[in-house]
């Protein structure tokens, strides 16, 4: 549009008519021509000028062409300015835009990115006509804001309105199962697009395989991934996701091999991922190869990778590169700070916990209720009593925090380590919630540690009735009359776990090597090293002897002789994996073992052993910390 400047006054009484004439000409262009473009509102519009466009959209009284409005939306959904975009939805209004179903799906869509369902919605009711396309961007609009019930029941509304979903519609719908874990709703949806032949479409697969991983169903996941005809990165990291979170890191790093190797490029996300499933199994060589492609590659480092790459370091024993990192990073959030702790209380630094928890609050980053578990559950492991006890006292200074089980279990296990069985128990018999099983788990380890054969029985009732199908109480228990002698008690406990037919998990070890990650079961004779590996076992038991070593039998729970017992003992996974370490890796290098369940006592004396005749570093990380073995000592100082 046109718009008028006032000439300059001066011009008029100019004396040379055509000089004057020239300086108007010279003025016009440059200020008019720039003027008027600057004017003109898609221009401006386009410049994210909204309540510019909407003053000159004011100015003029009718407008019949919906392009500016058009215009204005996306600049809107791309700018995610609520005020901004409250403004525009009246102004329509006023001009009755709003019956133009175009317009109205793209201002649900305009509220949705700016995370106001509420608008979504009146905007959504409000309109006259429904088209697919309307309800599709309300499921969505729910979706994006974590409203996922009420996208499942506008799904089902839809339905009963007789209108046919599209991919889109699917895709959101099947997000909403994923992230609501609606695993039932999810398979029958999934049936339905099946049928409706939606599945080869790669934005619909990639959201079916994100569900089925999230909803811990790999198998449909991955015969969904296999089947489809076109994958791209999303699809691939869904796939890796879903492995890493049901704890299958092994599978998630074979098939990041397999992305590569058909050329896929890996986006900031699958990388964050594969790196989460090196520090699950503490598969070091191949976590450093992908921080490094992370910074190959530029992507930028925000919170969530940062946290990611700190949290592979030290779940991979490194500790100290962590800390490296982590102090490196321009801008900390409690995640990351979070996750520093928690490395060192899983490597048994209480101290080092503690004073990062101390720096935090300084700093004024905001703890949250994580925070608070990690950091407990360094003092747990360290046997700071004082300090965590202050700590647990300090959770409800924090007004958005109520102190929760786990906290709650923290503590017991704070007081029970330190011997202070009694106390412990009080705790659990004066918390605002009944005790679940991980809390008396607790007690059952402290009464065990500190020989409470009477407390432990009582611990371990109470986690029969809560978890019968659990082993670990179990053993526990019926280690602890072992070793106090009291044999009929152990037979008992045994007899029960047959009768209630409680099996003692598979104890699993592994340990990377050359890029491969190799797993031993207790007594396991798969591995192609087998020959060599019980060969160096067989001579380093001879060795442990001479220097003092007592096999220590009350750790197994079978019906087998003494002599058997040994050596089944002697056969355990971790010290299989040690073997491994021992026979293959560079003598300067620690060995890296990682164990599924807790360390049997027997071989945390053994490798203490191991770690002084053969001169080499060891580190195990068991279910519950690490253990750096070095010159016959742990770090855990034998209380853990
Ligand atoms: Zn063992
Ligand atoms: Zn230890």
């Amino acid at each position: 549009m046109a718009v008028r400047l006032a000439e300059p006054a001066a011009l008029k009484f100019w004396p040379n008519k055509i000089f004057g004439s020239q300086i108007l000409q010279i003025f016009r262009r440059k200020y008019t021509s720039g003027s008027r473009k600057f004017l003109d509102p898609k221009m401006l519009c386009k410049q994210g000028k909204i309540k510019e466009t909407l003053k000159i959209l004011q100015a003029t009284k009718h407008t019949k062409d919906s392009s500016v409005y058009v215009c204005l939306l996306e600049e809107c959904i791309k700018k995610r300015n609520l005020l901004e975009s409250k403004l525009v939805h009246n102004h329509m209004k006023d001009r009755g835009f709003l019956t133009d179903t175009f317009l109205g799906n793209k201002l649900i869509k305009m509220f949705a990115k700016c995370d106001s369902v509420e608008d979504a919605r009146n905007v959504f009711v409000e309109m006259p006509k429904r088209d697919v396309f309307s309800w599709t961007a309300m499921i969505s609009a729910f979706v994006r804001n974590n409203f996922y019930k009420e996208a499942l029941e506008l799904f089902y509304e839809m339905r009963k309105e007789g209108i046919k979903p599209n991919e889109f519609t699917f895709a959101s719908i099947i997000t909403a199962c994923a992230n609501s874990a609606a695993a039932e709703k999810g398979k029958e949806i999934h049936e339905e697009i099946r049928k409706s032949g939606f599945e080869s479409d790669v934005v619909v697969g990639n959201a079916l395989v994100d569900m089925h991983g999230k909803c811990g169903n790999l198998d449909l996941a991955r015969e969904v991934f296999n089947k489809m005809p076109q994958r791209n990165v999303v699809s691939w990291t869904a796939m890796i996701a879903g492995y890493v979170r049901n704890g299958q890191g092994e599978k998630a790093l074979k098939l990041y091999r397999q992305m590569q190797d058909v050329d896929v490029k890996p986006n900031v996300k699958t990388l964050t991922t594969v790196i989460a499933a090196c520090a699950d199994l503490a598969a070091l060589e191949q976590g450093k190869h992908v921080h490094g492609e992370i910074v190959k590659r530029g992507f930028q480092f925000d919170e969530f990778v940062e946290s990611a790459i700190v949290d592979m370091y030290a779940k991979c024993g490194d500790i100290e590169m962590a800390r490296v990192l982590f102090d490196k990073m321009p801008r900390r959030n409690a995640v990351l700070w979070t996750t520093m702790i928690v490395g060192y209380a899983m490597h048994g630094q209480g101290k080092e916990a503690v004073r990062l928890f101390e720096r935090m609050r300084r700093v004024e980053v905001i703890p949250d209720a994580i925070t608070f578990v990690g950091v407990l559950s360094a003092c747990c492991h360290a046997g700071l009593v004082d300090e965590g006890c202050r700590i647990f006292d300090s959770i409800s200074e924090c007004s958005h925090i109520v102190p929760s089980m786990e906290h709650y279990g923290c503590l017991v296990g704070i007081l029970g380590r330190a011997g202070r069985l009694d106390e412990a128990h009080n705790v659990i018999n004066k918390m605002p919630m009944k005790a679940d099983a991980t809390v008396w788990g607790s007690l059952l380890g402290a009464s065990r540690i500190h020989r409470n054969v009477e407390l432990g029985e009582c611990a371990a009732q109470h986690i029969f009735e809560l978890n019968p199908k659990d082993p670990g109480p179990y053993v526990v228990l019926s280690n602890m009359y072992a070793e106090s002698g009291q044999w009929d008690a152990n037979q008992k406990v045994r007899k029960m776990m047959k009768d209630r037919n409680v099996r003692k998990n598979p104890g699993c070890s592994w340990v990377e090597f050359n890029h491969q990650v190799h797993t031993f079961l207790v007594g396991d004779r798969s591995h192609p090293q087998t020959k060599e590996i019980y060969l160096k076992l067989e001579r380093l038991s001879r060795q442990m002897k001479e220097a003092g070593y007592v096999p220590d039998r009350s750790f197994t729970l079978n019906d087998v002789d003494e002599e058997q017992k040994e050596d089944m003992l002697s056969h355990h996974s971790e010290k299989l994996a040690v073997a491994f370490g021992l026979i293959n890796m560079d003598p300067r290098r620690t060995i890296r073992v990682i164990k599924n369940l807790r360390v049997c006592g027997d071989c945390h004396s053994a490798i203490k052993f191991i770690s002084r005749i053969g001169a080499r570093e060891i580190l195990l990380r068991d279910a519950n910390r690490f253990h750096h073995f070095k010159d016959g000592q742990c770090s855990c100082g034998d209380y853990w």
